[in-house]
């Protein structure tokens, strides 16, 4: 764990729970400083702004920069810059997370004439967007999904996620996205290029064994699984998917890191 020289860190399930804040959050930060360590938070979540999660964290205490924020939806702009130029039309169906980092990219929110076609999570959903959407992709729009989640765990229980947009606009046309978010590993490649770091070097924060430790694998860093979120030691004992290191949640970490 000495040799970690960049860590990329997943939030809800790791940093905080749902509306509870894990306790020792603001005291790992302060051990990956003292590292020398750089860090990325990512985020399989497209609605919400990097500047929502700066706020947040600055809320709880914790200073972070918005280049140390990547969103799905940030991740997904910056990989359509791969692809095309700034100006170029893209019709978005999601929401204000996916606009503004578009926007930012400067990327021309238009469904006429639109080259591409980027899909998350959008709660305002409706036959006349997947209509939309289908029939650009149809006439040549490349399709790209900002992740996969299936669900979105709520109080109430699983409500769709962005997942399941996706699987609407691509019953409807008949093609399947390019996925940004984890498990791919293209916003993690993203993290790593922001980092600068050698991937053996670097390690995967997260809670989910089929979304951010699959992830990390297939990016090729190091992985460490907390059970502070979803993952429970009996899931972790019955899956395939083997997290190099585990830990109870980031206190045990912190105490891991500084060792
Ligand atoms: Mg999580």
């Amino acid at each position: 764990m000495h040799r970690i020289d960049g860590l990329i860190l997943d939030m809800d399930g790791v940093l905080w729970r749902g509306p509870r804040v894990m306790p020792g959050l603001a005291t790992f930060f302060q051990a990956i400083r003292r590292l020398r360590a750089g860090f990325i938070l990512a985020t399989n979540n497209s609605t919400r702004t990097v500047g929502q999660y700066v706020d947040k964290l600055a809320g709880l205490g914790v200073q972070v920069r918005p280049e140390q924020v990547l969103t799905s939806a940030y991740a997904s702009a910056d990989h359509l810059l791969g692809m095309t130029e700034r100006g170029a039309k893209v019709y978005a169906v999601g929401e204000e997370g996916l606009d503004a980092a578009l926007e930012s990219r400067g990327f021309r929110l238009a469904a006429d004439g639109a080259q591409f076609v980027i899909a998350g999570l959008d709660r305002a959903f409706t036959y006349r967007k997947m209509a939309t959407a289908a029939t650009l992709i149809r006439k040549g729009a490349r399709f790209i999904g900002t992740n996969p989640d299936l669900t979105l765990p709520t109080p109430s229980g699983p409500l769709p996620g962005a997942g399941a947009v996706l699987a609407a606009i691509s019953a409807a046309c008949g093609i399947e996205p390019t996925i940004v978010g984890k498990p791919e590993p293209l916003m993690f490649q993203q993290a790593l290029a922001w980092l600068g770091t050698d991937p053996e070097r670097t390690a995967v924060v997260g809670d989910r064994l089929e979304t951010d430790i699959l992830g990390g694998k297939n990016a090729g860093v190091r992985t460490i699984l907390v059970l502070s979120g979803v993952t429970s030691k009996e899931l972790l004992a019955e899956s395939p998917i083997r997290p190099d290191w585990v830990f109870d949640d980031i206190g045990a970490l912190s105490t891991a890191l500084e060792r």
